[in-house]
């Protein structure tokens, strides 16, 4: 079986998923251990039998349904490659919008929070693109934790990590830049998502009736962990960011509402009101 028929084949077998033909590519690349494009420049080559069984397995698990990059075993995110596997979300290219805008209130030197953290992308990326600031990653996940810190460690990024509930961790600490793409699907949708995404961690995607309950325990609790005038940027879900921007109204002023790569607003982001002295808990 060469290249070609191998991809014709799996093309045919994925064609429930968007993208079949693009998936097919990238599953035979990862099985022959070469980039897509190396590969495709060859496309009468023919495979060996155990390229041909890895790729059967990959496609197998693809026809599943099983998301891409776990299968692939990566991401890349903000130019780095991200492991990925069940134990986290897998970062999304629509996530880029919120770590650009939280590098724009980021300056040397400066304490960074990067909650719910996951495979830790957000946090890691900070720290590669500004290697001078403090960053600090917590999760309630463990699972996500230790992914996050293999993550850190493949892209030798010197980021703390923290296991807890939001805030728990950090009770005491305060930090100029608190980013967070937090769970917010709504609980209803649930068993209606696109298969892959029911693959990722429950814990990573649902966020109460509304979707909106980490968004209103960060209002209530980031004044506390943000030095004066320190910024907060949230990531918010489809429809999500007006809400979101409205329950920031009381402490934060320069309130803006930032769109991702599909013009869909996906960021929200504030400057803690001057007058509002974050106490952390004695
Ligand atoms: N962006 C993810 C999705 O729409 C959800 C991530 C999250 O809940 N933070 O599938």
């Amino acid at each position: 079986m060469t290249v070609l028929e191998a991809l014709k084949a799996a093309e045919k077998r994925l064609q429930a998923i968007p993208e079949p033909r693009l998936d097919a590519e990238y599953l035979l690349a990862e099985a022959l251990g070469m980039s897509r494009l190396m590969m495709l420049v060859d496309k009468s080559r023919t495979l060996t039998e155990a390229e041909a069984a890895a790729f059967e397995r990959m496609v197998s698990r693809r026809e599943a349904r099983e998301p891409l990059q776990y299968i692939l075993g990566s991401q890349s995110f903000m130019g780095f490659s991200f492991k990925t596997d069940p134990r986290a979300l897998i970062p999304r290219n629509d996530t880029e919008a919120l770590c650009e805008e939280a590098l724009r209130h980021i300056r040397p030197g400066d304490a960074v929070l990067d909650l719910c953290a996951g495979t830790g992308a957000l946090g890691i990326a900070i720290k590669k693109l500004c290697p001078g600031a403090a960053v600090t990653a917590t999760d309630i996940s463990e699972a996500a934790l230790s992914l996050a810190q293999e993550n850190a460690q493949a892209l030798h990024a010197d980021v703390r990590f923290l296991q807890g509930d939001l805030f728990a961790p950090v009770a005491a600490e305060q930090f100029r830049v608190i980013v967070s793409n937090p769970p917010y699907i709504p609980d209803a949708l649930r068993g209606h998502l696109q298969e892959e995404v029911e693959k990722e961690p429950a814990l990573a995607l649902f966020a109460g009736e509304d979707g909106l309950d980490f968004y209103r325990r960060i209002a209530i609790e980031a004044p506390l962990h943000l030095s004066p005038g320190g910024w907060l940027c949230l990531e918010a879900g489809d429809g999500e960011a007006a809400a979101v921007a409205a329950l920031l109204k009381n402490c934060f002023t320069d309130i803006r509402i930032l769109p991702d790569l599909n013009g869909l607003d996906r960021v929200v982001s504030g400057r803690l009101e001057a007058s509002i002295q974050g106490t952390p808990f004695p």
